[in-house]
């Protein structure tokens, strides 16, 4: 995939990507709206519910040719146009996305489009192009990316841990990574002990010990043993990460929000919500596991 591709099929709204390195006069990848004509990338079509091939079309600005980059392609000496492009669903040709496209060079860029041209204008001729990175980002998008979530996930919580969780999720599609933190922290502060309680009553855990555990806690709750300890006393399919899921959830609420930048924030939080599922996903299907083996045992007696 090129990084264009990358791009269009899975960044979210304000994540900027390089999509041309090294930009210069004679390789001028990007530099207009007519080179995004056409492209084709990966998407999720909402007709056929899948990921097809799309195949952008920039409309009216893919129609001409330029001998120069245009003056209102630039700011100042930097590249920096805003336009629509329309990606259509080459499966089923019924689905579009529409996307307003933004793309920048972060450093001055020459407005010649060939080399061969240079001697023809003076002005901008002399800017020294080498290293110029074109970046892009996605300034809107629809229909808005749907918040996929998993539905496990979505049943064990509470009503509003589920709205949180949505949220949060949906934060991270829209790159509010402090946003998104802030949903995933409170759930973990909700649902933690609530998760733990659950992972009591797995067949495979050590009830009487994580119960002991449990009221330790209620009688101090400042004191977070709890975490550390739950380890020893849950089913070996929660071990597999080599690292105590609950204690990495519990050491996410212990550090200061305001301490992270918007991608950092963000990175944290697609990771507490991978561990959060993992560890959900897990106790269910522990659960099934027992529920099967019941009625094989029923089946067997009758
Ligand atoms: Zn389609």
């Amino acid at each position: 995939m090129t990084n264009l591709q990358t791009f269009l099929s899975e960044s979210v709204l304000y994540q900027k990507q390089i999509i041309f390195e090294n930009y210069s006069a004679d390789n001028n990848d990007y530099s207009t709206p007519d080179r995004f004509n056409e492209k084709t990338f990966e998407y999720y079509c909402c007709h056929e519910d899948k990921n097809t091939t799309f195949k952008l079309d920039v409309g009216e600005v893919g129609r001409y040719s330029y001998s120069r980059i245009p003056e209102e392609y630039f700011n100042g000496e930097h590249l920096d146009f805003t336009f629509n492009a329309i990606g259509k669903c080459q499966s089923c040709n019924k689905f579009s996305v529409y996307f307003l496209l933004n793309v920048t060079s972060d450093k001055p860029i020459s407005d010649i489009i060939s080399m061969h041209e240079v001697n023809l204008f003076t002005d901008r001729s002399n800017i020294d192009v080498d290293g110029a990175n074109i970046i892009i980002q996605k300034a809107g998008v629809f229909p808005e990316v749907s918040v996929k979530i998993n539905k496990q996930v979505l049943k064990f919580f509470s009503r509003e841990m589920s709205t949180f969780y949505y949220k949060g999720v949906k934060c991270i599609n829209d790159n509010y990574g402090v946003g998104a933190l802030a949903y995933f922290r409170r759930i973990i502060e909700n649902e933690l002990l609530k998760i733990i309680e659950e992972i009591r009553d797995l067949p495979d855990s050590d009830k009487t010990m994580i119960q002991k555990l449990l009221d330790e806690h209620s009688a101090n709750p400042s004191v977070s043993t709890i975490y550390t300890h739950i380890i020893e006393y849950m089913p070996n399919s929660l071990k597999i990460l080599g690292h105590n899921p609950i204690k990495l959830l519990y050491n996410q609420t212990s550090e200061g929000l305001h301490s992270y930048t918007e991608n950092e924030s963000k990175e944290r939080a697609q990771e507490i919500r991978m561990l959060l599922e993992f560890v959900i996903i897990r106790i269910n299907e522990e659960k099934s596991i027992v529920k099967d083996i019941k009625e094989i045992i029923k089946n067997l007696k009758s």
